[in-house]
């Protein structure tokens, strides 16, 4: 391969996105991943229509549809006033070629996204490469790798993940917060659409609130994931234990009898945003720029569309255009991930738990009003569906 114009830290889906965009751009590229394969844990699995359509000129969007559940309506739940609101994304039928959720898990995204850049010779993924650390000249940028190599372009894109050696190497603070608790995720083969639950659903209670969503698994008929928060003094082998993880979603759709819990997994939750997401030859993309909690499902979805943009930026200026493009990525990325991913994040987590018996019940009496009213209901289906945010992005100068 010819040496690569950018190194790419992180072969997440953030990093193959922008890999595979600056490969169709035809600018040489190289994929630096410290795991020694593709990495397969249970994380996001919400593909939102923006996504879709962004995607969809690659071809990626065409084999996402082929192995993913596609999920128009989603709803809004109280543990015990049930059904509260349900939103149909058919609504938005007119303003996108996608409108559903598509339930299709985070690896098998990477996996595909390998198979398209493994179609264009000036792009590379090396594996077992940890880079360690990143300087940066008047000329280029210089990246250490932990087998001691170095590996020199002209732009580096940190996509490795939320704890970025990247964005630490350049000083850039990562503001924000961790909250107390952990979220445990409990995959089930039971059939909560059975129950009445929509593949998207969020169940609100001020005690136990939790958000499931199903996952077409490694066959039919699929896996429910349901994430639930956690007691921070409790320890940690209880919260995984499968018989206390089975009572948790037995509470959920009573039921006497045994069902299978096939998997239980903790992780800390943070919302944090990089003070700036381009400094000199590095720019930030994904998890390393930002992250958030889970509830909208929203994460993955951003960090590919910084990636997209990142790519199509460093593209730009490669072939000539202003260096202030990369200033201006970071001006519309930042804003819309202060604006709309952490704001919406964080509402969604209050709105779910919230404590307070007369807040309560007036967000779900707004929520049951905006569902049925059509003009109601669409503009928080772009809200939610991050159709909004991108617009938003689009219009920062
Ligand atoms: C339980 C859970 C559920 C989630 N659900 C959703 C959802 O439904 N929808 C959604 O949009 N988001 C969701 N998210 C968030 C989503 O998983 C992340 O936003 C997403 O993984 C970010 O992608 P990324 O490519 O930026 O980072 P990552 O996926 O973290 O990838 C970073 C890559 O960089 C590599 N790396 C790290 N350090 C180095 C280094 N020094 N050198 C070389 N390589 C390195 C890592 O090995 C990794 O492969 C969820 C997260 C969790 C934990």
């Amino acid at each position: 391969m010819a040496e690569p114009q950018v190194i790419v830290a992180g072969a997440g889906p953030a990093g193959l996105t922008a890999a595979l965009f600056l490969a169709r751009a035809g600018v040489p590229v190289r994929v630096l991943e410290r795991h020694t394969e593709p990495f397969e844990d249970p994380r996001a699995a919400t593909i939102h229509p923006p996504t879709m359509e962004m995607y969809a000129e690659s071809g990626v969007t065409a084999d996402l549809l082929a192995q993913g559940i596609r999920a128009p309506i989603w709803q809004f739940r109280g543990r015990a006033e049930g059904v509260v609101a349900e939103f149909d994304l058919s609504l938005l039928a007119d303003v996108t070629p996608f409108p559903f959720r598509l339930q299709c898990e985070q690896h098998k995204l990477c996996r595909i996204l390998l198979n398209h850049l493994s179609r264009h010779a000036h792009a590379e993924v090396v594996w077992g490469v940890e880079v360690t650390g990143v300087t940066q000249d008047q000329d280029g940028v210089s990246i250490e790798a932990a087998d001691g190599t170095t590996h020199r372009a002209a732009y580096v894109i940190g996509a490795d993940g939320g704890r970025s050696v990247v964005r630490k190497s350049q000083g850039i603070a990562f503001e924000g917060f961790t909250y107390r608790e952990r979220f445990l995720v409990v995959t089930t083969t039971e059939d909560m659409a059975a129950k009445g639950y929509a593949i998207s659903s969020y169940v609100s209670d001020p005690v136990t609130w939790c958000a499931m969503f199903k996952v077409p698994g490694k066959a039919a008929p699929g896996l429910w994931r349901i994430v639930f928060p956690t007691d921070p003094e409790a320890e940690e082998a209880g919260l995984l234990d499968f018989a206390a993880a089975r009572d948790r979603v037995r509470a959920l759709i009573p039921q006497d009898g045994d069902f299978p819990v096939v998997h239980t997994n903790l992780y800390a939750v943070h919302q944090r945003v990089a003070a700036t997401f381009r400094q000199g030859r590095v720019l930030l993309a994904g998890d390393a720029a930002h992250v958030n909690n889970p509830l909208g499902g929203m994460g993955m979805n951003f960090g590919v569309h910084d990636a997209i943009l990142a790519a199509q930026r460093i593209a730009a200026v490669l072939d000539g255009g202003a260096d202030d493009l990369l200033d201006r990525y970071s001006r519309q990325r930042r804003h819309v991930a202060e604006a709309f991913l952490q704001a919406m994040t964080i509402a969604n987590k209050k709105n779910l738990e919230e404590k307070d018996p007369v807040a309560r019940t007036a967000r779900l009496a707004e929520l049951r009003a905006t569902a049925a009213d059509p003009a109601k209901a669409r503009a928080h289906l772009l809200k939610t569906s991050m159709i909004e945010g991108v617009r938003a992005a689009a219009a920062v100068a």
